[in-house]
């Protein structure tokens, strides 16, 4: 494994560490730094701790989900109003997978109107439908793509994602991943990636992310392992919380998550897309954080309330999160997190 020195000096483009180390930004001046787009909860994909519900098995779900999706003119307008905030990032990391050819068109109207208003955007993606011409329009608006895969072993890879040949699939998918946007940039002594495969610690893939993080260190693409965030189906599934920590940080090239702008209000890094960012669900739904599914109807829908209104509410939901006492650098892994979203869910009943 790397040391700190090395670990620091490989960066993926996009985290907030890019901006702070790379681009000398300091997040928080501006209102809004980073926008969350999920795009609807369908996946062909079947993981065995997805906490998404199963909605590519419900016809009724699929018809519901597009009439309510977010149109085109409605991406474009949200996209202007975030950039006038100060958006320089787009994530778009879930709830489904969001590279299927079903939302390839609502994808790349994203990503196109992103670029034009100078906003860099990050896609994660299970990998199974990365092609030439998705990879090309990537290269081409000089996006970042994260491939989440958490097993090396094939078997342990097609039985965890309830798909067989899986594997065989994205394996391939990597490689032309990897010609198309693999390799660094050498920028203020840091070695910058925009190709990243990003995994999870779990009981049984301590070896298999070994073997992820020197199969990327060969090919020069950038590694993370994440910690598992605790819910529903995930629990029981990794190991305790402060060797996950330790394994995440020994395992990582450097963090994609953590943002070390909120030293000064917090004391201490927090996520920054969650922090100095706002996510919005396919239909309009303002969440707490990108990954809340949770906090549903808690905010508003930004159709109705707008941009503005939407952040000041989620902002001031995440100040009083860590004034009761949150303490971690994501709210969706702290401990009071259930307690917190139960209490404001009954509260806006
Ligand atoms: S707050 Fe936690 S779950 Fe949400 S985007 Fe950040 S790291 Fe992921």
């Amino acid at each position: 494994m790397g040391s700190l020195l090395t670990r620091l000096t490989k960066i993926f483009r996009g985290s907030p560490l890019y901006y702070e180390r790379i681009e000398g930004v300091r997040f928080g001046i501006h209102q809004l730094d980073f926008l969350s787009l999920n795009l609807p909860p369908i996946c062909n994909y079947h993981c065995d701790f997805c906490f998404i519900p199963r909605a590519s098995e419900n016809p009724t779900h699929h018809t519901e989900i597009h009439k309510n999706s977010l149109t085109m003119d409605e991406y474009t307008s949200l996209i202007r109003d975030a950039r006038a905030l100060g958006v320089c990032h787009i994530e778009i990391s879930g709830e489904g997978e969001p590279d299927l050819p079903l939302f390839r068109p609502i994808l790349t109207h994203i990503i196109r109107t992103a670029t034009v208003l100078g906003i860099h955007t990050t896609v994660f993606v299970n990998g199974s439908w990365l092609d030439e011409n998705l990879l090309h329009f990537l290269k081409d608006t000089d996006s970042s793509v994260a491939v989440s895969i958490k097993y090396t072993d094939p078997e342990k890879y097609n039985r965890s994602v309830g798909i067989r040949d899986a594997y065989r699939h994205v394996e391939r998918n990597l490689e032309t991943a990897r010609l198309a946007l693999g390799g660094y940039a050498e920028l203020k002594g840091c070695h910058v990636y925009r190709l990243a495969i990003n995994s999870t610690i779990l009981k049984n893939n301590e070896e298999d992310n070994l073997r992820l993080r020197r199969y990327c260190e060969e090919r020069d693409i950038f590694f993370h392992a994440s910690t598992l965030i605790p819910r529903g189906k995930t629990e029981g599934a990794t190991i305790d919380r402060a060797r996950q920590d330790a394994l995440s940080r020994e395992l990582s090239m450097s963090s994609i998550i953590t943002a070390a702008s909120s030293r000064d209000s917090l004391g201490f890094p927090v996520c920054g897309t969650f922090y100095y960012g706002l996510g919005i669900n396919y239909d309009g739904q303002v969440l707490f954080d990108a990954h809340a599914d949770d906090s549903l109807g808690i905010i508003g829908n930004v159709r109705e309330i707008g941009l503005t209104e939407a952040v000041r509410r989620q902002q001031a939901l995440r100040d009083a999160f860590y004034h009761e006492g949150g303490i971690s650098y994501c709210p969706l892994r702290d401990i009071r997190y259930p307690n917190f979203i139960n209490q404001y869910g009954k509260e806006t009943q």
